[in-house]
């Protein structure tokens, strides 16, 4: 049988690691599995663009993991960091994120709660996400690219290129009205010259937040966007730990953070972040072009600290790789988790299925010279 029951075990009771497996699956999301000999079990998920070597390197874990309890989450995130001589990054940061989220899964089943109840939640009724406007997911806010007929190229896009991006964001205006908050995704592949030339051209039309207005490699070019407009700024899916985040909340580069917690350091990571961010009145919107997994554990953060904005694809199903489906999002939100640990519980029939050589994205170039843009 895939899927065995994992009953509680008491808060004395002895429990040790004993295997960590991963699972790279072809459309890119990669899996970490750890294992105990009480039975219980435990699921993460990682970086996917960098599958194949966030698959090797969790693996590497094992040396320090297997016979230790799974238990002390902060201590193990202490010593997976800072055992480490070189630190940080998206690659090791995710692995060590995946590790975290397997083991709180572990333990939240260790106790029979959810693991935001382990964090001191529940904080909210219930958790507000993003997706697809429709009848059917019942999500009042979405986000959308600049839309034009082709990406921003240029370092500093003309005037006709500027007009197409507002007026589409105008008709997308127009048609869902002020009751759907739209927020718009430059997605870092945007120049800072172009991007000004964006965000005013948008602001009459009531953008929600503006995300990813140029790569967060330079917070001041980030900051000094900040100051010249009065929509949000929000970033943070390329930037890994507390230190990473620290340097967005001190210059005032972005006031919504947006950290993956299969890449910012796991579920003990964004608690800490959150924690930094509410002293600068700043809300999170977790990140998530992942799996359940990575819904799950965002779910268990948003449902654990005070300032929680919204979440991404949160109105993804995963009914793909799910034992039982997750409970349908209603008005905008989706009810908080009431199983133990993510609160999931991952089809291993299904996973194996899927299991397989992950894609490669493709080099974007500029049509017109054939020099290398953002994507
Ligand atoms: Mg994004």
């Amino acid at each position: 049988m895939s899927n065995p029951e994992q009953a509680a075990i008491g808060p004395n009771e002895e429990i040790k690691v004993t295997k960590i497996e991963t699972f790279v699956l072809t459309n890119s999301w990669v899996f970490v599995k750890i294992s105990t000999d009480a039975g219980i079990t435990g699921w993460g998920e990682m970086l996917k663009d960098d599958a194949k070597a966030c698959a090797a390197g969790a693996l590497e874990v094992a040396a320090y993991l297997v016979g230790k309890d799974p238990r002390p989450v902060t201590h193990h995130w202490q010593a997976i960091h800072r055992g480490a001589f070189y630190r940080g990054g998206p690659i090791k940061t995710a692995i060590l994120s995946g590790i975290d989220m397997a083991l709180w899964d572990i333990t939240g089943k260790c106790y029979g709660v959810p693991v935001y109840k382990l964090l001191g939640g529940p904080t909210r009724e219930r958790i507000r996400v993003y997706g697809e406007v429709s009848g059917e997911t019942g999500v009042n806010a979405i986000k959308v690219g600049p839309q034009a007929s082709r990406p921003a190229f240029k370092y500093i896009e003309g005037q006709k290129f500027v007009d197409e991006v507002t007026e589409r964001f105008k008709a997308l205006r127009d048609k869902h009205g002020s009751g759907v908050d739209i927020a718009v995704d430059f997605h870092g592949a945007v120049q800072p010259p172009t991007a000004m030339l964006l965000m005013k051209a948008l602001e009459p039309y009531h953008p929600w937040f503006y995300e990813e207005v140029v790569q967060a490699l330079n917070i001041d070019v980030m900051a000094e966007l900040a100051q010249k407009t009065h929509i949000p700024l929000a970033t943070g899916e390329r930037i890994f730990t507390k230190w990473g985040f620290r340097e967005i909340l001190e210059k005032r580069a972005a006031t919504i953070l947006q950290p993956d917690i299969c890449y910012a350091g796991g579920i003990t990571e964004l608690k800490i972040i959150a924690g930094m961010a509410e002293a600068y009145y700043t809300p999170l919107a977790p990140h998530n072009p992942q799996g359940p997994c990575s819904l799950a554990a965002s779910l268990q953060i948003a449902a654990a600290i005070p300032n929680f904005l919204i979440q991404e694809r949160g109105d993804n199903e995963y009914a793909e790789l799910l034992a039982k489906p997750l409970p349908p999002v209603c008005d905008g939100y989706r009810p908080l988790p009431t199983e133990p640990g993510l609160g999931i519980t991952i089809d291993e029939d299904k996973l194996m299925a899927m299991v397989g050589e992950p894609g490669l994205y493709p080099t974007r170039l500029d049509p017109d010279d054939g020099s290398v843009v953002d994507w």
